[in-house]
């Protein structure tokens, strides 16, 4: 019996510029076209840091050169890369599907996803976001456009948006309809686009990040799906991590997890969030299961053959 599986889709899949992510997105879409091929149901969601970036450093560029232009809200910058993503990936999986013979549709949802307006992350903006300034630069921009800046690590100041948790995301009926009619969905890229709810039907944008893995997880429980399958630069998670005595897992239960996440062994803005939404996802239903594992090894993983899975003890 086929799946329904939700694959989050890490940097490595989609490399860090437009030719690199041409071709990342050919090798992605061979890990996932395996998932299809064995039956399931697959949607697909991705990070988005590197594009983003590389739009906000175009419109500031370009702000340069037109000094009255208009500034480029985040949420409208997010809505461009789900849509440049999802023109590679999309293109790519259609193909390695019809190379093997499945005609499968393949589609991308812009998708919004809401955050509260009264989320302690909005008094706290800690993702660094776009291209390095100097201090000065920094403190300019922070004068004349009231975003907050931050030295990132001894490399230079960047900008610093919000990041909180994701709520509710808008497209779930559309996503589904598209699900149970046999389609492929990328869905929810980079986090989704962050709107918060002003009136009784409108949706704004708020210029914040949600981080990818906490939306992948939400987007999962709304879809009422199996499998969350979150895709990375490793084969499976580890404690002591980059430790001489680090030791990889390959099992997991939640209640594991918030022991070792108390202990400090994941990396905020890396692993942490990834184990994290392992947990909710876990425990948000009996049977609900999550993996984490290498992209090239989605496959295999799926299979029961390597990866770390999350998941209730029977
Ligand atoms: P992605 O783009 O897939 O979200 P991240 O770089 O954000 O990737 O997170 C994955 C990375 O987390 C791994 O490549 C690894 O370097 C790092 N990491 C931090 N702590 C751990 C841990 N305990 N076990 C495994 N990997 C970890
Ligand atoms: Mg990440």
């Amino acid at each position: 019996m086929g799946k329904r599986i939700v694959v989050a889709l890490g940097g490595n899949a989609l490399g860090m510029n437009l030719s690199e992510q041409a071709a990342a997105a050919r090798v992605t879409a061979k890990a996932i076209a395996d998932l299809i091929a064995n039956g399931h149901q697959v949607v697909i969601t991705h990070g988005n840091g590197p594009q983003v970036g590389m739009i906000e450093k175009a419109f500031a560029a370009y702000r340069k050169l037109e000094p009255d232009a208009e500034d480029v809200p985040l949420s409208v910058s997010v809505a461009m890369s789900q849509a440049y993503i999802g023109h590679d990936l999309q293109n790519a999986l259609r193909e390695e599907l019809l190379n093997r013979g499945i005609k499968r549709p393949v589609v991308t949802v812009l998708t919004h996803v809401v955050v509260d307006p009264n989320d302690p992350a909005f008094q706290k903006p800690t993702k660094p976001i776009g291209g390095f300034m100097t201090q000065e630069e920094a403190q300019k921009l922070a004068a004349e456009t009231g975003a907050a800046v931050m030295e990132d690590a001894g490399r230079g100041w960047r900008k610093v948006v919000a990041s909180p948790k994701p709520v509710e995301i808008i497209e779930t009926d559309s996503i589904l309809a598209l699900l149970e009619a046999g389609q492929v969905v990328i869905a929810a890229g980079g986090g989704g686009i962050p709107v918060v709810r002003t009136g009784e039907n409108r949706l704004e944008g708020v210029p914040a990040v949600i981080d990818k893995d906490y939306a992948t997880e939400k987007l999962a429980e709304q879809l009422g799906a199996d499998l969350l399958v979150i895709l990375t630069a490793v084969e499976k998670v580890a404690v002591n991590f980059n430790k001489p005595d680090q030791k990889w897992l390959s099992e997991l239960s939640p209640a594991q997890a918030r022991r070792y996440i108390e202990e400090g062994h994941f990396a905020p803005g890396s692993m942490l969030p990834k184990v994290e939404a392992a947990v909710t996802f876990a425990e948000s239903a009996p049977e609900r299961t999550v993996l984490i594992t290498l992209l090239e090894k989605a496959g295999e993983a799926v299979a029961g053959l390597t990866g770390t899975i999350i998941r209730e003890p029977d």
